[in-house]
């Protein structure tokens, strides 16, 4: 695909398509021709309302209700059950935060939540209960916290986080990478997005040369949960970004009913390299309340990694990681 051209005052295509995700269940249902009858659906709060763009409907299967694309993003009644050990904070990140918006909890690295906005509401989300109100940095904070980085001399990578930083448009991100450009300490720009494979349009011209134009080492780490999420457009956008010279990782959250199987996720790993793309984490669930149907247990989990392992070259394996609150980095299973 050849990416537009954009004019300056054309609002990129992204963001209409983004403007018409859907947000009504009866309207998902629709499309996807399931009856409602079939599903025990929640009703929307506007806490964290569903939200997917059409083109990754179009990935789902029609008729489908345990459609392991679909099953992400429905809010079933399922999330009402309480469950032990499931907290609105599983991760006490409000704890950790030096200057609005800033998490410094790992040695070397600090994590800049950029934006409450998310092209998709993933129903497992650890940050569904996040008050972004407060903790999302406005123009302004941000540069508390570049003041924070430049400060702190042992942090030489800065994580773009969210909600999901290509959700900024690229005046924004400009904005904000030409701050770090002055801080001689930092190496590495990381950027943790779903919207590439959610919302692959977003990789559009303006988005490639503010990619090209960064001094720092590039990462980019995507989340892709299972290989239908994968179609020609993403893997075009993948080849894209590939192009711009950054290092393409995934993260993976591992989730009952829809990527709990090994072939599955050897597929997954498959279809990643095929894209340039290596598995980096598959998370065990944050103990977020609304999300213990999700949930694998560990012995599970460790199985399925053994059988990953035994089926696929070491650098196809990602590592099975839980968050600990306290840890000094992501605790390996
Ligand atoms: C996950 C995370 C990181 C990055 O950890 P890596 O192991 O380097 O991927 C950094 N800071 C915070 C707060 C995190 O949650
Ligand atoms: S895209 Fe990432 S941050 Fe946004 S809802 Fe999904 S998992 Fe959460």
């Amino acid at each position: 695909m050849i990416p537009r051209i954009q004019s300056p005052e054309q609002r990129p295509q992204w963001q209409t398509l983004l403007a018409q995700a859907v947000n009504s269940t009866d309207e998902l249902l629709r499309i996807l021709q399931i009856d409602p009858a079939q599903l025990k659906t929640r009703p929307l709060d506007n806490k964290f309302p569903l939200r997917v763009p059409r083109g990754f409907i179009q990935r789902m299967r029609k008729g489908d209700c345990r459609d392991p694309l679909l099953l992400q993003v429905l809010p079933l009644q399922e999330e009402a059950q309480t469950a032990a050990g499931f907290v609105p904070d599983p991760l006490d990140e409000l704890d950790n935060m030096p200057v609005p918006g800033l998490l410094h909890k790992y040695k070397g690295r600090a994590l800049l939540t950029t934006t409450g906005a998310c092209a998709i509401h993933c129903r497992y989300c650890f940050r569904r209960h996040f008050p972004y109100t407060d903790a999302n940095p406005l123009a302004d904070q941000w540069q508390q916290a570049v003041d924070y980085v430049a400060q702190h001399n042992d942090i030489t990578e800065l994580i773009l986080s969210g909600g999901d930083p290509l959700t900024l448009t690229d005046a924004r991100l400009h904005s904000l990478t030409d701050r770090l450009a002055d801080i001689p300490h930092l190496r590495t720009l990381r950027i943790h997005t779903r919207l590439p494979v959610v919302l692959p349009e977003r990789v559009d011209t303006g988005l490639l040369s503010w990619l090209a134009s960064q001094q720092l080492k590039t990462v980019l780490v995507i989340h892709c949960n299972h290989p239908n999420e994968m179609d020609t457009d993403v893997r075009e956008a993948m080849s894209r970004l590939r192009h711009t010279g950054v290092t393409l990782l995934n993260q993976s959250v591992l989730l009952r009913g829809i990527n709990d199987n090994s072939a599955t996720l050897i597929r997954l790993s498959e279809q990643l390299f095929a894209a340039g793309i290596l598995p980096y984490y598959l998370h065990q669930l944050d103990k977020v309340e609304g999300a213990a149907h999700f949930e694998v247990d560990n012995i599970t989990a460790r199985q399925l990694i053994a059988e990953i392992a035994a089926s696929l070259p070491g650098y196809l394996v990602p590592r099975l990681v839980q968050e600990v609150p306290g840890m000094p980095g992501k605790n390996p299973l």
